[in-house]
């Protein structure tokens, strides 16, 4: 009963899946999009900046007054008398360089001379700068740079290499020439724990830039190059952000986007970078977002599946109750034809005989009219019964019209279809049918034909009525085989 479908149901089950799915896709990603904005938004304007701001206020306490207490001994008239005098009691610069650093608690103070290359500490001489060792590059940087001073990282070559922030302060005689290079040194223990934490705590990058680009390493790593202009993904914007100085920058590389904060510390003459992986700060949305996805397919495939079954079971009734008759359970007229094509179909792949038996109530109008309808009804169904009792699974049992039934019988030849008809002739003649408590005598009149495979399944039919009008004729209750078809 395939053939006749009410209504398509995969095509409403399509639509509705695609109505969920596109229904839960839009409020996930949706959601998902703007939580994502949200995230954006808050790194960008909060968490970035004050980050960038913590570090800045730890770097003011730890920094800017190390670059006040430079300035004051590049000022300073003992060191610059002393130098003019000829630099000739080492004891003298040793104890100032002691005093300053304990005063101040630096880690180490300093002062070169130009003219005699000595590198003096509150220890005394520590040893001559030489252009030709590289770790004294940054004095003849000093010598030679246009500001007042500079910041530096690099290892204290007096404090075992510790890694330390030099102030060097250019020094000048009483008529403006230069004449040496002082200032203290310092380690960045606060700093650095900062930036460490912030760095393990929000797994942010942090570190500095100088005005040439060149990172300056402070953290415990920042997983950027020396030469920030190297950077994948960051490198091209690198003037860019010098130039500017301060503000928020976006920039892809290996796949994710990041978010970068720069502040510019003038007392340092520094760029604070502060820098933010963007997935890293998505990770637990998208992983909510994958959690909704799953969940919303999960749901769309139990909508479906209750959907279909429901719709089946639904569809299945419908189509019972199309094809059947109400009153014997047997198949009506409309759904024979829909099943003679498949007789037919059947028949051209293996040609087997078809019989066709066509029943037919004798008086039934009087049974109608001595018991009353409703017992007329029930020696319908009793016949109805009686009929299909001894019918194979392959046959077909139709309630042809009102008193009429018709029995397609497949791979059976006219003699054995003469036989199934006599019998049930004959059984039904010899046992009086049970109504409304009473006994009802029925007999019917049969028709037979069989289709070959030449005429249509109609004429068939029509054969095996005309058989029954003849077995009417005959005086009713009796089998009456209708006349060989013609071979065409
Ligand atoms: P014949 O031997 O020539 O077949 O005589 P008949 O009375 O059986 O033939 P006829 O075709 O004249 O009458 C059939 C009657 O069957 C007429 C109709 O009222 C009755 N009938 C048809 N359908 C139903 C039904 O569903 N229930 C009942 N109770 N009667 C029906
Ligand atoms: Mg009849
Ligand atoms: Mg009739």
């Amino acid at each position: 009963m395939n053939e006749a479908r009410i209504f398509d149901r995969r095509r409403l089950l399509l639509i509705l899946s695609l109505l969920l799915l596109a229904g839960f896709f839009a409020t996930t990603l949706f959601g998902y999009f703007v939580s994502k904005q949200a995230i954006r938004d808050a790194i960008v304007g909060q968490d970035l900046p004050l980050t960038a701001s913590n570090i800045y206020s730890e770097i003011q306490k730890d920094l800017v007054r190390p670059v006040l207490i430079s300035s004051t001994m590049a000022q300073d008239t003992f060191v610059r008398d002393w130098v003019l005098k000829g630099e000739s009691n080492v004891d003298e610069i040793a104890r100032y360089l002691r005093e300053v650093k304990q005063r101040y608690g630096a880690f180490s103070s300093f002062f070169v001379s130009d003219k005699s290359a000595i590198y003096y500490t509150s220890a005394g001489i520590l040893k001559r700068v030489s252009t030709s060792d590289p770790r004294d590059a940054w004095y003849f940087r000093v010598r030679d740079m246009k500001q007042e001073y500079e910041t530096n990282v690099d290892p204290d070559l007096a404090n075992a290499d510790a890694l330390t922030i030099f102030i060097n302060y250019r020094v000048y005689d009483f008529s403006g020439n230069y004449i040496g290079a002082t200032g203290i040194g310092l380690t960045v223990d606060a700093v650095r724990r900062l930036i460490t934490d912030y760095q393990q705590r929000f797994q942010r990058t942090i570190y500095f830039v100088d005005a040439r680009g060149q990172v300056v390493v402070f953290g415990n790593q920042t997983g950027r190059a020396q030469d920030l202009r190297s950077a994948p993904g960051l490198g091209p914007l690198v003037d860019h952000i010098l130039q500017k100085k301060t503000g928020s920058f976006q920039f892809a590389a290996n796949g994710a986007n990041h978010i970068l904060h720069v502040n510019y510390l003038p007392e340092l003459k520094w760029y604070l970078f502060v820098e933010q992986n963007e997935d890293v700060a998505l990770a637990g949305i998208r992983r909510t977002l994958y959690f909704n996805l799953a969940i919303s397919l999960a749901v769309t495939l139990i909508v479906l599946f209750l959907t279909h079954r429901v719709l089946s079971r639904y569809q299945r009734g419908i189509e019972e109750m199309a094809a059947t008759d109400k009153l014997t359970g047997l198949l009506n007229r409309h759904a024979f034809t829909i099943l003679i094509d498949k007789l037919i179909a059947e028949y051209r792949r293996t040609p087997q005989p078809i019989a066709m038996l066509l029943a037919d109530i004798d008086h039934f109008k009087e049974i109608n009219d001595r018991h009353g309808h409703v017992v007329g009804d029930q020696v319908l169904s009793a016949v109805a019964g009686h009929l299909t009792g001894g019918l194979r699974k392959s046959d077909i049992a139709v309630r042809w019209g009102g008193e009429e039934f018709l029995l397609v019988l497949r791979n059976c030849d006219h003699a054995e279809a003469y036989r199934i008809a006599e019998n049930l002739r004959q059984k039904l003649a010899e046992t009086p049918i049970r109504a409304d408590g009473r006994q009802v005598p029925v007999t019917i009149s049969i028709g037979i034909s069989e289709y070959g495979g030449a005429e249509s399944p109609d004429l068939t039919v029509n054969r095996a009525d005309a058989a029954l009008y003849a077995a009417k004729n005959g005086g009713r209750n009796r089998v009456e085989p209708a006349p060989e078809q013609e071979a065409t």
